[in-house]
């Protein structure tokens, strides 16, 4: 199987696993327990925190962990808004996952803020010119998504914060789909909130961890005993944690080593792909893109079709964002920049990591063009 989905869900790495395994079985303590073995996990946990906030930059006391990226993007979110209301009014983009999205319908509805949803250009930009006329002295939250999980488009996440703290806003990034593949120092990218989630990288599913600067408040979503500095209660979850720290330490040592490969061998694909196949239109930026995300839209075909072709030849990937799965909804995302709701439906998305092998490529390369004229001969399932 060549596997194209790293943008839905990764395999847990073996290292991970070893890393989680001591805490799963005989250091099963709970942190909060003044017991041996609760002293002990206690310290696993600091040593995790120590070492995911080393790859972000920032001090352990301002690292949550959540249990993953919607939880991380709602706490930021709901959390900074609730905490520090100032005018009511947060920026974001059109393009947002719905984790922050519907935070940001939900701080609408019953907690009357006002919300500007930013349009993109056609590449998935946001402009810049716009964000600053949106913003106001009283804006409360600016939300821009680092990376795009749909279409790989990558946003000035440093110059947005710029523009978000001059008029004394907080800024949050969604950075799920970043980890291994930009960089993540909070203080270079100049941003208050940061969330990711572990199982994009290498951890299991069900953990991930946010960046809360010291200096903004943050009203908890999980009330109870008051664990993770009073901002997220409940018993932590420390294999997750534990196993959290190496994926996230492995993933950077990756993006180190090979974001440049990485990116050359997607042009290189994309290119193929463009030439090969007369209907394909790449989606997002051909520039400011993940090192891992080809995309493209195939007119006059069927996206789920061509998935499931593929996956007869061995070949896994995705017809859409795996969060809007199970829907029969156009992507928000390819509407809002601009691809017409017919055009949408036949949207392909091919996200991969460092340790695809380069000739895998090659054979999608080759596959791909006859999945898509087996589509468009008929042959559709
Ligand atoms: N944000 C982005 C950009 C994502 O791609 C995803 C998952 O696909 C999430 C948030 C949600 O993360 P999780 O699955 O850990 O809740």
């Amino acid at each position: 199987m060549i596997y194209l989905d790293s943008a839905a869900t990764t395999a847990v790495r073996r290292e991970v696993l070893e890393a989680m395994w001591p805490h799963l079985t005989a250091e099963f303590g709970n942190p909060s327990s003044h017991n041996e073995p609760g002293v002990s996990a206690s310290a696993a946990l600091a040593d995790a925190r120590a070492r995911v906030a080393a790859v972000l930059g920032c001090r352990g006391s301002e690292v949550v962990f959540t249990s993953g990226g919607t939880e991380g993007a709602n706490l930021a979110v709901t959390g900074i808004a609730l905490a520090t209301p100032r005018g009511r009014h947060i920026v974001t983009t059109a393009i947002e996952h719905p984790a922050v999205l519907e935070s940001c319908d939900y701080l609408e509805r019953f907690h009357a803020f006002e919300i500007t949803r930013l349009a993109v250009h056609s590449d998935g930009l946001v402009d810049l010119r716009e964000l600053t006329d949106a913003l106001r002295s009283g804006t409360t939250l600016v939300s821009v998504m680092y990376a795009n999980n749909e279409i790989g488009t990558v946003q000035a996440i440093a110059a947005v914060a710029r523009a978000a703290h001059a008029v004394g806003a907080a800024m949050h990034t969604d950075a799920v789909q970043a980890p291994g593949s930009l960089p993540l120092d909070v203080r270079k990218l100049g941003v208050d909130a940061l969330s990711i989630s572990g199982h994009k990288f290498g951890a299991p599913k069900g953990v991930g961890a946010v960046f809360l600067a010291s200096r903004i408040a943050i009203e908890p979503l999980i009330r109870g005993g008051g664990q993770e500095r009073g901002r997220r209660s409940g018993t932590e979850n420390v294999a997750g944690a534990a196993g959290l720290a190496v994926a996230l330490e492995l993933a950077e040592q990756a993006r180190m080593a090979n974001t440049v490969g990485l990116a050359e061998a997607r042009d290189r694909f994309i290119r193929d792909i463009l030439c090969a196949v007369p209907s394909a239109r790449l989606t997002g930026s051909a520039s400011s893109r993940l090192p891992g995300n080809a995309s493209f839209t195939f007119a006059g075909t069927s996206g789920e079709s061509i998935v499931v072709e593929l996956e007869r030849r061995g070949i896994i990937c995705a017809s859409g964002s795996a969060c809007a799965a199970g829907s029969d909804e156009p992507s928000a995302v390819l509407l809002a920049i601009g691809i017409t709701p017919e055009v949408a439906h036949t949207a392909v998305r091919f996200s991969f990591t460092e340790a695809l092998g380069i000739d895998d490529l090659a054979v999608v390369a080759r596959e791909l063009p006859r999945a898509v004229a087996a589509v468009g001969a008929g042959r559709t399932n």
